[in-house]
């Protein structure tokens, strides 16, 4: 019998030990706790993990580690779900210093207490987490690119490279034509927008050159009566193998500029109207005065003779009032179409709406022409820009006396090699700062306070370009030569667009 025992006895011991290999074999870490929570067995796992935080062996689960942070719910309840109702539980926790680490617990029910299997899963948690953390990157980044797409003060569209249909646009881009997005997709360029020259441009696209800041205008299908402005950019993109797939289209539209800058224009065409008439009615002025007294002395006489030398000399400053009506007449004819004009007539005509502003000033015109061939020219323009560089030049000479230099002559434009004219307004006024020569041709750009527009060479300039011609500059402020030369080359057919 008792052979029988101590055979058994033996048999048990052998399970016991073989199960304890099994157990210290194992990867998991595998502990049995008592019903009270006591550790009563740790396998070597266990004892690698949880030793560094001190001897556990016989101590309560709870005293031992009361840092732990299990994750969804109080700890407690984790156990007590095995422990109580004898429900196998999963769960993850964290141990905090000195283990710092996430364990996978799972619990089991036994007879005397639970068995607990803890796996580390603090990489795996690690780069779950990397992973969470990336596609939460990648969809913000996503959704920060669409929000700028649809909010984006610019018209962006996507199209393809067959038809150039609309694959995709903005809100913005939509708004152009007054429609929503979905409205337009799968129609073509040209339907919506039938501007001229718009297809080469995306045909130039398709064989991959880009487009970038290009000046396009024209009327959209939605509403052909308003004339619109747009900055245009289109790309191609690529595919993978390196073919052109689409196309893509940023357009911002600059109307509202436009007609900004064209009430500009007009509120300088304005200005330069009213300096005009001022400087007219100066002019006639000087005249109808002398009449009035010459006709008060022809009254006070009776010496025919004398009567005839007033008479005679009011007929003479008569002329002048009519000379200076008929060039006034010129200068503001506006016309639609180009005239031929010497480079002479358009210097008398300017002259002679300042002759007394010159001759109160004390300054001395110096005057020489060679060339002689007319230029065709819009000329009210090309007279409003010889205007505006006079009367600066009368500006930078106020208080003292000056020369006021006009030259003429015959000339290439070494770019092209196109022939005109170079017309030269030079004086020997107070000059410019570097500063001031910067910033010139901008609009508002003024030294005169309140009695300037700044807009009179920013207006010039454009006005030159529009003949093809070149508006240049050199000023000096110091004392040997004093003062600012303006030239403008005119190409003989300036007009020729
Ligand atoms: P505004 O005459 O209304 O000031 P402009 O565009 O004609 O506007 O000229 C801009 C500025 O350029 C002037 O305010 C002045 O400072 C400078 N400027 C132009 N011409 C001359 C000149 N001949 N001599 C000196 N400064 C000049
Ligand atoms: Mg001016």
């Amino acid at each position: 019998m008792s052979d029988t025992f101590s055979d058994l006895d033996r048999r048990d011991d052998v399970i016991r030990r073989q199960m304890a290999q099994v157990f210290d074999a194992t990867t998991d870490a595998i502990v049995f706790l008592d019903r009270n929570y006591n550790f009563i067995f740790l396998n070597r796992r266990a004892q690698e993990l949880l030793l560094p935080g001190g001897e556990v062996l016989g101590r309560n689960l709870f005293e031992r580690f009361p840092g732990v942070v299990y994750e969804n719910s109080p700890y407690v309840e984790n156990y007590r779900r095995s422990m109580d109702l004898g429900e196998r539980g999963e769960f993850e926790a964290y141990y905090p210093e000195p283990l710092n680490f996430w364990l996978r617990v799972q619990s089991y029910p036994t007879d005397d207490g639970i068995v607990l299997f803890f796996r580390d899963i603090t990489q795996e948690r690690a780069s779950k987490e990397e992973l969470q953390r990336k596609s939460e990157e990648a969809e913000r980044q996503h959704a920060e690119i669409e929000t700028l797409y649809q909010t984006a003060p610019i018209g962006l569209a996507l199209f393809d490279i067959k038809d150039y249909r609309y694959l995709r646009l903005n809100e913005r881009q939509a708004a152009f034509f007054g429609l929503k997005p979905e409205e337009i997709v799968g129609r073509t360029l040209t339907e919506m927008a039938p501007i001229e020259g718009l297809r080469d441009l995306f045909d130039q696209v398709r064989d991959g050159a880009p487009v970038i800041n290009y000046p396009l205008e024209g009327t959209l299908v939605t509403d052909p009566t308003v004339h619109r402005y747009w900055t245009v950019s289109y790309f191609p993109v690529y595919a993978l193998d390196g073919s052109i797939q689409d196309i893509t289209a940023a357009s911002l539209e600059i109307t509202q500029q436009k007609k900004a800058e064209q009430a500009l224009i007009q509120s300088e065409k304005l200005a330069a109207v009213g300096r005009l008439a001022s400087s007219i009615a100066h002019e006639i002025n000087n005249p109808l005065e002398a009449v009035t007294n010459l006709l008060y002395l022809a009254r006070h006489t009776a010496d025919i003779e004398e009567i005839q030398q007033y008479l005679q000399t009011a007929e003479i400053e008569l002329r002048r009032v009519s000379a200076i009506a008929s060039q006034t007449l010129r200068f503001h004819k506006q016309s639609t179409s180009p005239q031929a004009i010497t480079p002479e007539q358009l210097f008398e005509s300017v002259l002679s709406i300042y002759q007394g502003r010159i001759a109160n000033s004390g300054v001395r015109i110096n005057e020489r022409t060679r060339a002689r061939t007319p230029v065709r020219c819009f000329e009210g323009e090309i007279r409003q820009v010889l205007s505006n560089l006079v009367g600066n030049a009368l500006d930078a000479m106020v208080g003292g006396s000056g020369r006021l230099l006009l030259r003429t002559r015959l000339a290439t434009n070494w770019r092209n090699g196109e022939a005109g004219v170079v017309l030269t307004v030079a004086d020997t006024g107070m000059g410019m700062s570097d500063e001031t020569q910067a910033k010139l041709f901008n609009p508002f750009f003024t030294t005169k306070g309140i009695t300037g527009t700044g807009l009179g060479l920013w207006l010039s300039k454009e006005m030159i370009d529009r003949h093809r011609g070149v508006l240049r500059v050199r000023s000096s402020q110091s004392p040997k030569h004093r003062g600012s030369v303006f030239s403008i080359f005119l190409p003989f057919d300036a007009v020729l667009r």
